[in-house]
C-alpha cells in the first residue's frame, strides 16, 4: 500500500471555487472566498499514537508518516488550505468563522472515490481569530475515538485517521473560571468526502457575494450529488431534499444511539448529512431528554437531546434562506423542510420499530413509543442497558431489569409491568431480537469511558484509548470479556467529574 507521500492528491475545491490571493498572514476577513492557502504548523515532536487501521485499508495508506499527520511536512500533490465560512451560533448569526484550527492536507483519490485529508489543531489560519490554533489531547482523543465508533455503529460521521502528539504544552482553562493551565497538543487526521458546511454556503448569501455562492454550489453539486443537475429550480430543489434526507437520517440515528452532539450550530452541520466537529457532545446514561453535555448551553439547553430533530430543522431553515438568491422561485423551498420533516417521521417510527423488535410500526405503536418515554423518564434509567437488556428479557418483568436503573428502589414496578405486558403482548410474545440487536447497541462511548481514556493518555498510556478503540468496532456484538469494565452504569465518581458530566467548548 503507498503511503501519504506516495498518493495521488486533487485540487477540485481549490481548481473550481474561489479563493484568498494571500497565502497564511494573520487572522482577517477574507471577502469572496473560499478558502485561503495555509502552511501547517511543524510540532517539535510529533509522534503518532492512535491509528484506524480500519479507514487506512479505505483510503488505501500504509500506516506511518507521523511528521505529515502532525503537519510538519507537506508532500509534493498536497496543496493545504482552510476552508472559509460562516455560521449561526446559538440561534445567532455569528458571521464569518472558517477553519480556525483546521488545516486541509488535500484531497485523497483512492480507486473510485476521493477523501479529503484535514489535520486539528494544525495551527493558526486566517480564521483562528484570537485562539492559537491548536487542539489538546483530551478533545483530539475525544474526536477520534467518538467518530470512529459512530461509524462503526452505522451512523453518518466524518472520520479520523490517526491522532499524533506534538510534543508542545499548550494553555486552556477548561471551565472558563479562571484556572487556565498547561495541556499536551495533538492533532488528528480526519477524513470526509468534504467539510464543507451549511455556514459555508450562508457565508455568501450573507454578504451578497452570490457568484461565490453559485461556484460553491455548482463544486459541490458536481462533486458530491453528480445525481442531481441545478440549472433550474427543480434540480435544486432535488439536490436540497437530499441534503435534507441525509440530515434527518443523521439526526434519528443520533436519538436511536442516545447520542447528543452539544454544538449544532450551522458551521458543524456537514452538507452530506455526517456527523462533525467533535465538541462537547455526550450520550444519555439517565434517560432526560433534556439532557445537555454542554455547559456553555446549560442556561437554555438549547442543544439538549430531544431538541436535536427541531434543530435539524432550523438548521435546515437556514441553508434554505442561503440558497434563495440563487432561486427563480424560492418559495418553493419549503418542500425541502417537508422532506426533511417526513424523512426523520419515517425513520424515527422504523427506528423506535427496531428498538422494540416490532416487524413493523403500527399507528397504535406511537402510544407504547409515548408511554415507554414517559416511564424512562420516572426514574433514573440508563438508555443503553436498558434497550440492550430488553433485547433478551424472558417475560414482562420489569425486575429482570434492574441492572439498568440507577436506584431500585424507586422503579415504579407496577406501571413498567404494565407497560411491558402491552409490549410482550404486541409482538406476539416474540420480539424480533435480532432485528433488536442490531439497533440497539451494547457499547457506546459514555463520557466516563473516554474520560478514562484521556487520564491514562495524558500519563503517557494510550492502551485504554486503544481497548475503546477496538471495543467500539464491534458496538452490537456481545463481547463478555469486556462487560464488567464497559457494559455498566455510569460509576458515582463520574458523576459530578469535569469530561464526564460536564463539557466545555474548551479543546
Ligand atoms: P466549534 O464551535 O468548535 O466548531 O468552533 C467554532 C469556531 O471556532 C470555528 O471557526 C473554529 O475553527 C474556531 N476555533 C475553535 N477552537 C479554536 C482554536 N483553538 N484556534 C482557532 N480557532 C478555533
Ligand atoms: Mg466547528
Amino acid at each position: 500500500m503507498p503511503t501519504l507521500a506516495e498518493s495521488k492528491w486533487l485540487t477540485r475545491f481549490l481548481d473550481e471555487t474561489p479563493g484568498d490571493s494571500q497565502i497564511g498572514g494573520k487572522s482577517r476577513q477574507v471577502p469572496n472566498a473560499c478558502w485561503s492557502r495555509v502552511v501547517p504548523f511543524c510540532p517539535p515532536n510529533p509522534v503518532l499514537k492512535l491509528w484506524s487501521n480500519d479507514l487506512a485499508n479505505t483510503l488505501n495508506l500504509e500506516k506511518g508518516d507521523d511528521l505529515i499527520l502532525g503537519g510538519g511536512r507537506v508532500v509534493g500533490g498536497m496543496d493545504t488550505y482552510a476552508q472559509r465560512y460562516g455560521g449561526h451560533q446559538f440561534g445567532n448569526w455569528a458571521g464569518q468563522l472558517g477553519d480556525g484550527r483546521a488545516i486541509t492536507l488535500g484531497e485523497l483519490d483512492v480507486n473510485d472515490s476521493v477523501f479529503e485529508l484535514q489535520l486539528k489543531g494544525s495551527g493558526k489560519t486566517p480564521y483562528s481569530r484570537f485562539a492559537d490554533g491548536k487542539a489538546v489531547l483530551r478533545s483530539s482523543i475525544r474526536e477520534f475515538l467518538c467518530s470512529e465508533a459512530m461509524h462503526h455503529l452505522g451512523i453518518p460521521t466524518t472520520r479520523a485517521l490517526s491522532l499524533v502528539t506534538t510534543g508542545e504544552q499548550i494553555v486552556r482553562d477548561v471551565m472558563y473560571d479562571g484556572n487556565p493551565a498547561l495541556e499536551p497538543g495533538a492533532v488528528v487526521c480526519r477524513v470526509s468526502p468534504s467539510f464543507i458546511r451549511f455556514g459555508s454556503f450562508q457565508i455568501h448569501s450573507s454578504t451578497g457575494d452570490y457568484s461565490t455562492l453559485q461556484s460553491l454550489v455548482e463544486h459541490t453539486v458536481k462533486n458530491h450529488f453528480p445525481e442531481h443537475s441545478i440549472g433550474d429550480d427543480e434540480g435544486r430543489i432535488s439536490w436540497l431534499n437530499t441534503v435534507a434526507k441525509q440530515t434527518a437520517i443523521m439526526i434519528s440515528h443520533w436519538m436511536r444511539v442516545g447520542f447528543v452532539h452539544g454544538v449544532m450550530n450551522t458551521d458543524n452541520m456537514s452538507i452530506h448529512g455526517l456527523t462533525i466537529d467533535y465538541g462537547p457532545y455526550g450520550w444519555i446514561e439517565d434517560y432526560n431528554p433534556n439532557w445537555t453535555p454542554n455547559t456553555t448551553d446549560a442556561s437554555t439547553r438549547r442543544y439538549r437531546f430531544g431538541q436535536q430533530p427541531q434543530i435539524g430543522a432550523w438548521n435546515l431553515a437556514r441553508l434554505l434562506e442561503s440558497i434563495v438568491p440563487l432561486m427563480d422561485n424560492p418559495e418553493t423551498l419549503h418542500e425541502v423542510l417537508d422532506t426533511y420533516g417526513d424523512t426523520f417521521d419515517h425513520h424515527h417510527n422504523k427506528m423506535w420499530a427496531e428498538k422494540l423488535g416490532l416487524n413493523e410500526f403500527i399507528e397504535d405503536d406511537k402510544e407504547l413509543v409515548r408511554e415507554l418515554n414517559t416511564l424512562m423518564q420516572m426514574c433514573e434509567c440508563d438508555m443503553t442497558l436498558f434497550f440492550r437488556m430488553l433485547c433478551s428479557i424472558d417475560s414482562p418483568d420489569i425486575h429482570e431489569l434492574n441492572d439498568a436503573f440507577y436506584d431500585i428502589d424507586s422503579i415504579p414496578t407496577d406501571e413498567w409491568n404494565t407497560w411491558l405486558g402491552k409490549w410482550f403482548k404486541r409482538t406476539g410474545e416474540k420480539p424480533n431480537r435480532s432485528l433488536m440487536r442490531a439497533a440497539n447497541p451494547k457499547y457506546v462511548l459514555r463520557n466516563w469511558m473516554a474520560q478514562l481514556a484521556i487520564d491514562a493518555a495524558e500519563k503517557g498510556d494510550f492502551s485504554v484509548c486503544e481497548e475503546l478503540q477496538n471495543l467500539l468496532t464491534r458496538p452490537y456484538d456481545e463481547q463478555p470479556e469486556f462487560d464488567e469494565k464497559w457494559f455498566k452504569k455510569r460509576p458515582e465518581w463520574a458523576r459530578t467529574k469535569i469530561g464526564c458530566s460536564m463539557l466545555s467548548c474548551s479543546s
